[in-house]
């Protein structure tokens, strides 16, 4: 690494968090056991290997990544073509049973989880690259391909498929789709709905709509960037066309080193004040750093600092090289400890195996962990950030903070014992404190984790009445009988006094 040196200084503001708002109601549909009928037509499509129903296995599938929220699905099936797929849905529909799709189940927001009463359709299965048309920058995929095979396979092509979430080692196209997943490189080349050119899905009466088209634009409604993000309430995706981009000819990375927090924050706003635009701009604080440390990860940052900014440039050379020096200059007037410079290739990627595993790392740290999301306007990040840090130590709570800096995406990480109860409700009441923070600085419930189940209490904090009534109204004309990933995304007070909420964990069994 190549240092860079000088010195500067920055000032805070304090935000005050405002009151509690009444609590929404969870609102899964209640719905009975399905009949033995159900549960024998549904082998008859998959085959019994393909169903499985057995209690001991569906325990794999009670939850996703967020484990204080769990449901276990009455049964998990596995298709293997859409025709199956349509068949499945026509049988739900037919009994009234609710669906949830599921790709590697790495969603953090509880929306990868069954209804009460309801079945998982899990793609793991439909996990084929069906075209790469390197001419036209365009593949088409199935939705249980995984995100960076993608990438592996485009690679000695000189293309890439751009957004890339720290989890793309595991999670798949389709759930990036459902959830319009983001990653530390979107902030430049957007989040998932920036590259999906066209859909297949197939709808609540098990007929197939495609959606958007291979070539872009196509005039009439974007149903297209209606349905990614829409967590699977709209229907079943079973391929996604995708646009693709070469590989940058010049990468160029950073690293910052700060003595805190707050000095890194106000870098950050002024390189996005100053109009520069990185590849990705992430922060990392000193408990993360830890984290890395002690999970034997070598990444590369330096141990003494309070917070680390990882910033990237892509592009043709020259202005990477101009983009990358006017920001050394603000960085340092930020008051850096020290600005690195990668000068090769497996530098550059031990920095970014390290921000990439540093969930994994903190994993170590506790037997659970809450890896929340919420979004602030970057101005506000070094108010924001100390008042998280408050929150957490006021309810005696491990926080570590690793987030998409560029983009106000914070992820004020938990570590804590899903086996002590007391600790669990105060891990809940920490997120509800910093949604409420977030919200009150003029910022976003969520940047890319999705809604789920975790969020719903929120929505109402959100959005207006108005708003919300026409979330339900687009969802009732995909979806009528509710039967798509119902009780996620949308509270719905009308059915308040039927609902089942997914039980929070208890101690481990
Ligand atoms: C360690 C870690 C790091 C992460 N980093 C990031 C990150 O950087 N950026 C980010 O955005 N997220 C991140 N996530 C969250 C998660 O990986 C993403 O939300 C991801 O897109 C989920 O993909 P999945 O295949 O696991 O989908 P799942 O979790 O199985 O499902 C996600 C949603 O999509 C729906 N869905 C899945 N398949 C289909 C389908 N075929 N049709 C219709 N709906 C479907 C599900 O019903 C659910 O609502 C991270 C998670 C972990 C555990």
């Amino acid at each position: 690494m190549r240092t860079v040196p000088e010195p500067a200084s920055n000032r805070i503001e304090r935000a005050e968090p405002f009151g509690y708002p009444p609590r929404a109601v969870f609102t899964q549909q209640a719905t009975d056991m399905p009949s033995a009928n159900f549960f024998a037509a549904l082998r008859a499509i998959t085959g019994t290997e393909r169903c499985i129903t057995d209690p001991g296995l569906l325990l794999a599938y009670e939850c996703d990544a967020i484990t204080h929220l769990r449901t276990t699905p009455v049964a998990a099936v596995l298709p293997e073509t859409r025709d199956e797929v349509v068949r499945i849905v026509q049988l739900c529909a037919q009994h009234g049973v609710p669906l949830t799709g599921r790709g590697a189940g790495t969603c953090l927001s509880g929306g990868a989880i069954a209804s009460p009463g309801g079945i998982l359709v899990a793609f793991p299965r439909m996990n084929r690259i069906l075209q790469v048309d390197a001419a036209n920058r365009i593949a088409v995929v199935q939705p249980g391909v995984i995100n960076a095979r993608l990438s592996q396979v485009l690679r000695p092509l000189g293309l890439a498929y751009m957004p890339d979430p720290s989890s793309q080692t595991a999670c798949t196209l389709g759930g990036n789709v459902g959830e319009n997943s983001g990653g530390p490189h979107c902030i430049k080349h957007g989040s998932t709905a920036a590259s999906v050119l066209a859909l297949e899905m197939v709808l609540a009466d098990g007929s197939v709509a495609h959606i958007g088209h291979a070539r872009g634009r196509t005039g009439g409604p974007d149903l297209r960037g209606l349905v990614v993000g829409s967590e699977g309430t709209l229907g079943l995706v079973t391929a996604i066309t995708l646009r693709l981009e070469r590989i940058p000819s010049t990468e160029l990375t950073l690293l910052a080193s700060y003595r805190d927090m707050r000095a890194a924050c106000a870098a950050v706003s002024s390189i996005i004040a100053a109009g520069i635009l990185p590849s990705a701009l992430e922060a990392l604080d000193d408990r993360t750093i830890a984290a890395l440390e002690a999970s034997g990860r070598e990444s590369g940052y330096p141990r003494d600092a309070a917070a680390v900014l990882l910033i990237e440039f892509d592009g043709e050379a020259a202005a990477v090289r101009a983009e990358a020096d006017a920001t050394i200059a603000l960085l340092h007037k930020a008051d850096a400890i020290a600005v690195d410079e990668a000068t090769d290739a497996a530098q550059r990627a031990r920095l970014w195996r390290g921000r990439k595993g540093a969930f994994g790392a903190m994993g170590r740290l506790a037997p659970d962990l809450y890896v929340m999301d919420t979004v602030v306007p970057r101005s506000k990040l070094p108010e924001v950030l100390p008042r998280i840090g408050q929150i957490c130590d006021e309810l005696h709570l491990r926080l570590a903070n690793v987030f998409h800096a560029g983009e106000g995406n914070l992820h004020p990480n938990i570590s804590y014992d899903g086996r002590n109860p007391e600790e669990v409700q105060r891990v809940i009441l920490a997120g509800k404190r910093i949604v409420e923070l977030c919200l009150a600085a003029g910022g976003a419930l969520s940047g890319e984790h999705g809604i789920g189940t975790e969020k719903l209490d929120y929505m109402p904090l959100m959005f207006d009445e108005a708003s919300m009534a026409a979330m339900h109204t687009v969802r009732e004309v995909f979806d009528a009988q509710k039967l798509f990933n119902p009780g996620k995304v949308l509270p719905t007070p009308r059915i308040c006094a039927e609902s089942a909420p997914p039980r929070h964990r208890g101690p481990h069994a």
